[in-house]
């Protein structure tokens, strides 16, 4: 039997369903799954390993994983040295520091000797450090949120996303600790068999988000407009212009980026481009 790479996903939780779909993307078919801790693709040398989160970065520094797909603010927090690969676009959210919302927060320096609930010490105790404060951390393991409520913390740090759970607790969020999202993480020393295999997995990765950020726009122009036009749509290489039926008039294929979207639109519209329509990219390979 031919070498495999193995990956770690999370068994259950916020990663897993958007973990096992960008694999499905990059065309990798795992048999089975959810129940078992072990899978095999069917298509792909690649087996698949269930497991926590948080013990995620611990398998994948011990080579029991080869890569794995894991939340950026873990491999902080569990002070693993892993390669990061890739940045995956989901499970988006930041650690932050919340007080109760009828404190009057002056600056970093509130926080000299308060008292602070987390389930991320590392991650804070860092933060502390490069900012020389000095404060009280307390460990819990859930619910952190609830802490000040009930006298056992001057505030927190835990992960927030929207907000709403700091919301719903009185508490409002003062100071960024750090950003995190899933990402593509590596054991350092993988064999270059594993590496060849890995090559291929990540140029299909990039491929899925590629199309992702990006969208395919076509739309009709007057020719003496085309020149302006162009200048909004970069595209790959440059845009696509093939005439339409009816004379001095042309039709404008491109490649837009998502976070350039509105802005392109407005200064297309303002070019004289009609008929814009905007198609989902399904891969884009690099
Ligand atoms: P384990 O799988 O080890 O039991 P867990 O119960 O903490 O961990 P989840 O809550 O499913 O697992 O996922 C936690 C991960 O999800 C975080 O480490 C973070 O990367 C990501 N995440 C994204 N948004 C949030 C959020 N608002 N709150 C907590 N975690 C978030």
């Amino acid at each position: 039997m031919g070498e495999k790479l193995t990956i770690a996903v999370q068994k259950s939780g916020r990663l897993q369903e958007d973990s096992l779909k960008i694999l499905k993307e990059c065309g990798i078919s795992i048999d089975n799954g959810k129940d078992q801790l072990k899978a095999n693709a069917s298509n792909f040398p690649l087996e698949v390993l269930y497991l926590r989160n948080s013990d995620i970065p611990q398998y994948v520094e011990d080579g029991v994983a080869d890569i794995a797909i894991v939340g950026g603010n873990v491999i902080v927090e569990k002070q693993k040295e892993l390669e990061i690969l890739q940045k995956l676009g989901f499970s988006k959210c930041r650690l932050a520091m919340a007080l109760p919302k009828d404190v009057e927060y002056t600056g970093l320096e509130y926080f000299n000797g308060k008292k602070l609930a987390t389930s991320y010490p590392n991650s804070l105790q860092q933060f502390l450090d490069e900012n020389n404060l000095d404060c009280d951390i307390h460990v819990i393991s859930g619910s952190v949120e609830i802490a000040p409520n009930i006298g056992l913390a001057d505030g927190i740090c835990d992960l927030v996303s929207s907000g709403s759970t700091l919301f719903k607790n009185g508490l409002k969020e003062v100071e960024e600790v750090l950003v995190s999202e899933a990402c593509l993480v590596a054991n350092k020393n993988i064999s270059d068999l594993k590496r060849a295999i890995l090559d291929r997995l990540l140029f299909r990765m990039k491929s899925v988000l590629a199309a992702k950020n990006n969208k395919y726009i076509l739309l009709n122009a007057p020719n003496d407009k085309i020149d302006d036009i162009i200048k909004v749509l970069p595209g790959m290489k440059s845009p696509t212009v093939l005439p339409l039926a009816q004379e001095g008039w042309s039709s404008i294929h491109s490649v837009i980026n998502e976070n350039d979207f509105w802005g392109v639109i407005d200064q297309l519209k303002i070019n004289g481009a009609e008929g814009i329509l905007i198609i989902p990219i399904q891969k884009m390979v690099l």
